[in-house]
């Protein structure tokens, strides 16, 4: 029996909800009085301010995250006062922090001579936080500086409203069913429930993304497709049903032009330049190289993709001229004519004891660790599990809390998160992470076993692997511990290279036994379903890179010539496109991503971290999925270092080189 008692403990209920924001305001005074006076009167080296700073952080963590966590998975309008009232609190907190430029100059000049590498980095990495946000620059740039931060967030503020407005804007009133054809019966429920609330006869269609993909995988009535198709790619453009009216044309050309002085102000040559300064890639050109090297590599796999396509259109459908508004609609005939699988189908295969009990066996065969259900730990609504996570001399590395189904009052998707790190304290206990993995899969009937999609399964999966990277963790420092201070365009690498153990044979058989019949995936849909798993994926490349070089080139090239997006874009649409776009496409008018999202020049990291985990996960399949001792080489290179040392050096250690994109481009059955 393992000891349990001195193990940490979040409370969840017990949270009081009216006192809470005023707490949490007078903590987050008391850390700003500490961290002046930590700098005006500590020695500035390691021990006395980077070590109480970290104390400082932890305090706020954990008393922020149980609430930000239960704001999201047991919502209610108290807590989401709460919630409100404590967001502007944090904020200013950041912000001041962010900005304190003694506690910048404090942490430049800690002497770094008897310090470990892990600590070189962390005070790197503080140092360039700081600098990035402008602290660093003399006083009138500084000035400059600050409006131009200010304008950029009221005008990405703009481009999301303009493209809400536009979303919400149109709608498209059908009275004659037979339009609708071919509609999945959610989709039309939905349509007719709007028609309801506004009391009109009939059925109204919107640009809201079930709809559009609705009418554009499934609506038979072709004219119908092109209309919704044409009103959904002029969204907030000079173009289409709402021409000039949310248009985002301004909005754009002026974001571009202030990153770009923003990025000078700071030293760089262009926006490209500094959205990579913290990431993995190490310069723009590595950047452009690697997305172009997937572009010519799959190119050719993708044209006859789109000739098959054409072809299947052509023969079974009597259709010639391809468009837009056809692909979706076609695909999806062609993906069901060849391998008839649905989703649902496989769902007896994985009940939720057999799915949980092969997940965690697999975790143990790869890395020695072991997951144990704990029964009395206290959990913010029945259906939670929490587990300790031992490793193999018994000791606890961590707590994870499990939260599969979706309920009223619980966010949408999955996720992790973090409700406290790993860190070393000062009496040299361990205060072991603790990661929350949540999900929104359907909830089983009373007293029926909850059974999964695999699509569900690879969710499952993905999420485990990030919570794996945060309680795997081994470094006592809680800046780089755990997922916190890994690059964004690696930290998707433990998560995505998990998913790769779903589609093995021998991962299948532990994890499926049919609820009826006990058997495992049989082979015949094992067969349809690693077939089904890279229908058109060449052409789902070839789609993302356009993106991403869009994005990339855009903030590397940018130079206020005029009508500059749209060349930029028809000139990768050249190598990037398999039919040409329409005159009135104006999709980048609608890319949030990067105009109104976090990604602006980092819309790459997505394939970036495909292929780091890609190729990791040759490595296993070079010397066996299960080999321990390549195992033990992933954890003790890749998860267990969180942000300690460079990404790049991390998969250095596990792979013995730089990532290749050959596995990526293997995996996705583009090259053999
Ligand atoms: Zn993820």
């Amino acid at each position: 029996m393992m000891h349990t008692k001195n193990l940490p403990r979040p409370q969840f209920l017990n949270i009081n909800l009216s006192t809470f924001p005023s707490t949490l305001d007078a903590l987050l005074k008391e850390n700003l009085k500490q961290i002046n006076s930590i700098v005006k009167d500590n020695p500035h080296d390691w021990a006395h301010l980077i070590a109480p700073l970290d104390d400082l952080n932890d305090a706020i963590e954990k008393y922020w995250s149980p609430m930000n966590h239960c704001h999201a998975v047991i919502n209610s309008p108290a807590r989401r006062e709460c919630y409100q009232a404590c967001l502007p609190k944090l904020s200013a907190y950041d912000a001041a922090v962010g900005q304190n430029s003694d506690l910048y100059q404090a942490i430049k000049s800690i002497p770094q001579d008897s310090l470990d590498s892990t600590q070189q980095k962390i005070i790197a990495d503080h140092c360039q936080d700081f600098e990035l946000s402008g602290v660093a620059l003399p006083a009138d740039k500084k000035k400059r500086f600050e409006s131009i931060q200010a304008r950029l967030s009221e005008l990405s503020n703009q481009f999301d409203n303009h493209l809400l407005d536009a979303t919400q804007a149109f709608t498209l009133t059908i009275t004659d069913e037979k339009t609708l054809q071919g509609l999945p019966a959610h989709a039309l429920e939905t349509a007719k429930a709007l028609a309801t609330e506004k009391n009109i006869p009939g059925w109204i269609l919107t640009l809201e993304m079930p709809c559009y993909l609705a009418v554009m995988t499934y609506a038979d009535d072709r004219h119908l497709r092109e209309t919704i198709y044409q009103a959904y790619v002029t969204r907030a453009s000079d173009q289409g049903p709402q021409a000039k009216q949310f248009d985002n044309t301004d909005v754009i050309n002026e974001m571009l032009s202030l990153r770009q002085e923003k990025a000078q102000l700071l030293g760089f040559a262009n926006y490209a330049e500094l959205s990579i300064a913290t990431k993995m890639a190490e310069s723009t050109n590595d950047v452009i190289h690697f997305l172009t090297d997937l572009l010519e590599k799959s190119r050719p796999q993708a044209e006859k993709e789109f000739q098959a396509l054409k072809d299947y259109a052509a023969t079974m459908h009597d259709l010639t001229d391809l468009k837009p508004w056809d692909i979706a609609y076609y695909s999806d005939k062609m993906c069901q004519a060849h391998y008839a699988l649905s989703q649902e189908a496989l769902r007896p295969y994985f009940p939720e004891d057999t799915l949980m009990e092969g997940l965690f066996t697999v975790v143990k065969r790869l890395y020695g660790i072991q997951l144990t259900l704990m029964s009395d730990i206290e959990v913010w609504h029945p259906d939670v599990k929490c587990y300790q996570v031992l490793d193999e001399q018994k000791q606890c590395r961590g707590l994870l809390y499990v939260d599969l189904f979706a309920r009223p009052n619980k966010r949408g998707g999955a996720w992790m998160d973090s409700l406290q790190g790993r860190r070393r304290l000062k009496d040299n206990q361990i205060q072991i992470p603790i990661a929350t993995l949540t999900c929104n899969f359907a909830k089983p009937q009373a007293n029926k076993m909850a059974t999964f999609t695999h699509d569900d399964v690879l969710t499952l999966f993905h999420e485990l692997g990030h919570c794996l990277h945060h309680l795997l963790t081994q470094v006592d420092y809680l800046s780089a511990s755990g997922i916190n201070a890994v690059e964004w365009d690696a930290v998707e690498l433990p998560s995505q290279f998990f998913e790769n153990f779903c589609w093995e044979k021998e991962v299948l058989q532990l994890i499926t036994r049919h609820v009826e019949t006990g058997e495992s995936l049989p082979d015949a849909l094992y067969n349809k379903l690693i077939a089904s798993k890279n229908f058109q994926s060449a052409m789902g490349m070839l789609r993302q890179l356009e993106f991403s070089l869009f994005d990339f080139m855009l903030h590397q090239k940018y130079s206020n010539q005029p009508n500059q997006v749209a060349n930029i874009l028809a000139d990768i649409r050249k190598k990037t496109a398999l039919l040409p776009a329409m005159p009135y496409n104006r999709s980048q008018h609608s890319f949030a991503h990067i105009f109104a999202g976090g990604y602006a020049a980092g819309y790459y990291s997505y394939k970036w971290a495909e292929v780091l985990s890609s190729d990791a996960y040759s490595r296993f399949e070079e010397e066996g999925i299960f080999n321990p001792i390549t195992g033990h080489d992933f954890l003790h290179c890749i998860l267990e270092v969180g942000g300690s040392k460079k990404a790049q050096d991390a998969f250095i250690d596990f792979r013995g080189r730089k990532p290749k994109i050959d596995a990526l481009l293997r995996h996705s059955g583009i090259i053999l």
